[in-house]
């Protein structure tokens, strides 16, 4: 069976719905590629608010993006993802056109600092609630690792809670229909 990429996909479904001048959030900017990505769709006019706890992640990410001509469209933010609506100026909130979020640790990271069931939950409502309509969440989630089955089960349930006269929620699977394959979660606001 052919694998794809996830991180792919989610990269296709958000370049539909991205426009210069939008405005957009990297839940876990971790290695900065899909921060990296945002950046590029929003350029020059739009904004991209990055957040990650790691100190290392935030700045790997500046470095990557110092190198390029869109930095200005980027903040970074040192802290949980559970707090971003207090982070992002209030007259943004209902203007978000997509919010990105990848589980799990930090490829070549420290593999100890892991995405919290909690604080994922925390931060899908919020970003659920400052959402634009028409745009777009993805969540890539990584059962099979301890911790991450627990974490996905619980993204699962929480938008399968959504409104569905608000919320169009699709589950992409990276292989066959495993338990322990990677999913990406895309939760469209439709009203
Ligand atoms: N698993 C992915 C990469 C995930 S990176 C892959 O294999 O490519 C996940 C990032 O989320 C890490 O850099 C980590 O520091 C960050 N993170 C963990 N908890 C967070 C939180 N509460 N708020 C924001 N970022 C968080």
């Amino acid at each position: 069976m052919k694998r794809i990429s996830l991180v792919k996909t989610a990269h296709d479904l958000i370049k539909n719905i991205l426009h210069p001048g939008d405005i957009t959030i990297d839940a876990t900017v971790g290695n900065g590629h899909d921060t990296l990505f945002l950046a590029e769709q929003v350029a020059p006019s739009g904004h991209v608010f990055g957040f990650d706890i790691q100190q290392a992640a935030i700045d790997a990410t500046l470095e990557k993006l110092r190198q390029t001509h869109i930095s200005e469209c980027l903040t970074l933010i040192q802290a949980s993802h559970a707090i971003m609506d207090a982070k992002i100026p209030a007259d943004l909130h209902g203007n978000i056109r997509a919010i990105m979020f990848n589980l799990g640790y930090l490829p070549g990271g420290d593999k100890s600092v892991i995405t919290q069931t909690d604080s994922t939950l925390k931060a899908l409502n919020i970003a659920a609630k400052i959402l634009a309509v028409e745009g777009v969440i993805t969540l890539l989630a990584y059962p099979g690792h301890p911790d991450g089955d627990l974490e996905t089960d619980q993204v699962k349930n929480w938008c399968e809670q959504l409104n569905n006269k608000q919320f169009e929620v699709h589950t992409i699977y990276s292989t066959e229909h495993k338990d322990t394959a990677p999913r990406l979660f895309v939760v469209n606001r439709i009203s």
